[in-house]
């Protein structure tokens, strides 16, 4: 596996990937990988010929009181993962190889973006859709994998490719759980043990989401209602919001059917956590 800091050894590696005739897959990270990571790299690895991985933390997703300096880094055990996965290249740039210090140009979405997270994150998805389309340029990939974890990311990004034409194949993978239903992430690292149970409201909050449409509420005020309900037990959970949205647009819908998206995003102690479902999806 080898490692690449600057875009020009990234562009020189997939130059000679074309040449042989191979496919590419690209995974996005942020780093301080888990099984949910794991799981994207996986999927990248059956599907194509060679993988390519970055791992930088995007400043410019973070907004002005959020976690950027705080997030959690150890990239000597992110390569020796992505290495036992099979992953071929790591894409690790300094923040002044993407962003040089007059940078101000920017990929923005309207619509979809102005919802759930982009309510209360307003500038997230811009830095989100810049970055991306950065690393599509630069790895140039046949397929690019993305979790379910991050559902208006994943619907966001579908579109951007749409809009934009990119020759880009994006591929969508399950959200990866830990025994206990607490949905993988990198910021599960911030909680304490206390706060760690009280995480699993979250889980428990889906899952009661997922019973009740699966036994035929299909009203959103009276399914997020009883989520809030059952988040609300939990004394160090505060919700941010709680919504069913249609799949593709992000907009509220008032009566769920398959394929919308009810997530949510709560705050456990100064921990923000997220996580949803797609209705019609298996109960978890
Ligand atoms: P991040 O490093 O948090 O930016 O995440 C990088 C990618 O991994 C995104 O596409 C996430 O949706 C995905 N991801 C993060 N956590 C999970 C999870 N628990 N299950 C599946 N995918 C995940």
């Amino acid at each position: 596996m080898k490692i690449a800091t600057t875009i020009a050894q990234v562009r020189k590696q997939r130059k000679q990937w074309s040449r042989e005739g191979l496919s590419v897959g690209l995974v996005p990270t942020m780093g301080y990988l888990h099984e949910g990571h794991a799981s994207l790299v996986k999927a990248s690895v059956a599907a194509c010929d060679r993988t390519v991985v970055s791992v930088f933390i995007n400043p410019i997703q973070f907004g002005p009181t959020e976690d950027l300096a705080a997030y959690p880094r150890d990239f000597d055990r992110d390569c020796a993962l992505l290495e036992a996965l099979g992953a071929d290249l790591v894409f690790h740039p300094e923040v002044s190889e993407l962003y040089a210090e007059d940078f101000c140009t920017y990929v923005d979405m309207e619509g979809l973006t102005r919802t759930l997270c982009g309510k209360s994150r307003p500038t997230h998805f811009r830095g989100v859709c810049t970055v991306v389309t950065k690393l599509f340029h630069i790895a140039d990939p046949d397929k690019a994998f993305f979790g379910q974890k991050d559902a208006q990311q994943l619907a966001v990004i579908r579109r951007m490719v749409r809009d934009l034409s990119f020759p880009v194949e994006i591929i969508g993978c399950p959200i990866v759980r830990e025994e206990s239903g607490l949905a993988k992430s990198s910021r599960n690292s911030y909680l304490s043990e206390k706060e760690r149970q009280a995480a699993l409201v979250l889980s428990q909050t889906v899952r009661l989401g997922q019973q009740l449409t699966a036994q035929g509420e299909h009203r959103s005020d009276v399914l997020l209602r009883a989520m809030e309900d059952q988040l609300c037990t939990q004394p160090l959970a505060r919700i941010d919001y709680v919504q069913a949205v249609d799949g593709v647009t992000m907009e509220p819908v008032e009566q769920v059917k398959g394929g919308d998206l009810v997530a949510m995003a709560v705050y456990i102690g100064k921990t923000r956590l997220i996580d949803n479902f797609m209705v019609g999806d298996e109960v978890i």
